[in-house]
Parts: structure tokens; sequence; C-alpha cells
């Protein structure tokens, strides 16, 4: 569970519980402001060539040391697929055309708590693998041979992309 605010992000004043929404949610009785505990809208990249996939390994916790899609979580005033395309670059150093909606997951974690992702599709990559940012390494996997994938999500995303013929 993600640990709840204390202070007013606009005031500073100190927060207190109040039900509103049908939720309980923090409020600061001098803005008047109720804060909503949303979960992060988070995406993952499956980027596919010739019956392989592309996975990075991670650097930094949640998982760190196991392999996941390339991803992350999205910035403001970017759409899930320019946030995919954006990690994607960042992590791998692969350029894609275009992005595709694939799937979604929904997360527990402890230090963020609920956390939305969603899978989109690479298409149209070009550029040389190289690990960047938060990935340690980044390599192309035969996608009957993988390695541990940390991500319980990320194991469902490739579960069904094998199960459509990883097309
Ligand atoms: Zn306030």
């Amino acid at each position: 569970m993600k640990p709840k605010y204390k202070y007013c992000p606009h005031c500073g004043r100190h927060l207190t519980d109040d039900s509103a929404h049908g939720v309980k949610l923090r409020y600061c009785s001098a803005c008047k402001q109720h804060f909503f505990n949303n979960p992060a809208p988070g995406v993952a990249v499956l980027a596919v060539k010739d019956g392989k996939i592309l996975l990075v390994k991670r650097k930094l916790d949640p998982m760190k040391g196991t392999w996941a899609m390339p991803g992350g979580f999205m910035d403001q005033h970017e759409t899930i697929v320019q946030a995919g395309l954006r990690e994607l670059k960042e992590e791998t150093g692969l350029k894609a055309k275009r992005g595709s909606f694939f799937d979604i997951a929904t997360l527990e974690t402890i230090k963020l708590g609920t956390v939305l992702v969603i899978a989109i599709k690479a298409e149209g990559t070009t550029g040389v693998v190289r690990a960047g940012d938060d990935a340690l390494e980044a390599k192309y996997f035969d996608i009957k041979k993988l390695p541990f994938i940390g991500f319980i999500g990320h194991r469902k995303f490739i579960k069904k992309l094998v199960k459509q013929g990883n097309k």
C-alpha cells in the first residue's frame, strides 16, 4: 500500500482523513480539497523481431537485476504510445514508427501501490540495440527461450503474445 500524504502539497498544512465519493481520502481543510490516491499509469513495450522479443535488464528496483519489457511511467502531456516509444528509445536505443494498444494489467507494488500497466506493440523499429537510462542490458531473446521475467504483468503480456503466434 502506497503511504498516505501527510501534508497538503499546496499549502503545507496537515491533512486529515475524510470520506468522500465512497472512499477514504486525505483532506486539506484550508484548501478545501480532497486528495485522491489514484494508481499511476505505466507502459510496457513489446518489440518483436523474427520470433524474438526485446528485453531489458533492470538497473533499479522494483525487480532490479531481472529482465523486463522496456517501459516506465507516463509523463505529463504525452499519450501512452508516446510514453512507450520514448521509454523504448531511452532504454534500448531503438526508434519505432508506430505503437498500437496490446493489453492491460493491474499490479500491486509495495512502494507505488496499484500500478496500471498498458502494453503497446512497437512497430517499424530501427536502430542499433544498446542499453541506456535505467537498463543494464538490452537484448533480443528467442521467445521460446526467455530468461526469468520479474514483473507478473509482463509475463502475462508475453504469454498472450506467444498464444497469438507472436505476430
Ligand atoms: Zn492546503
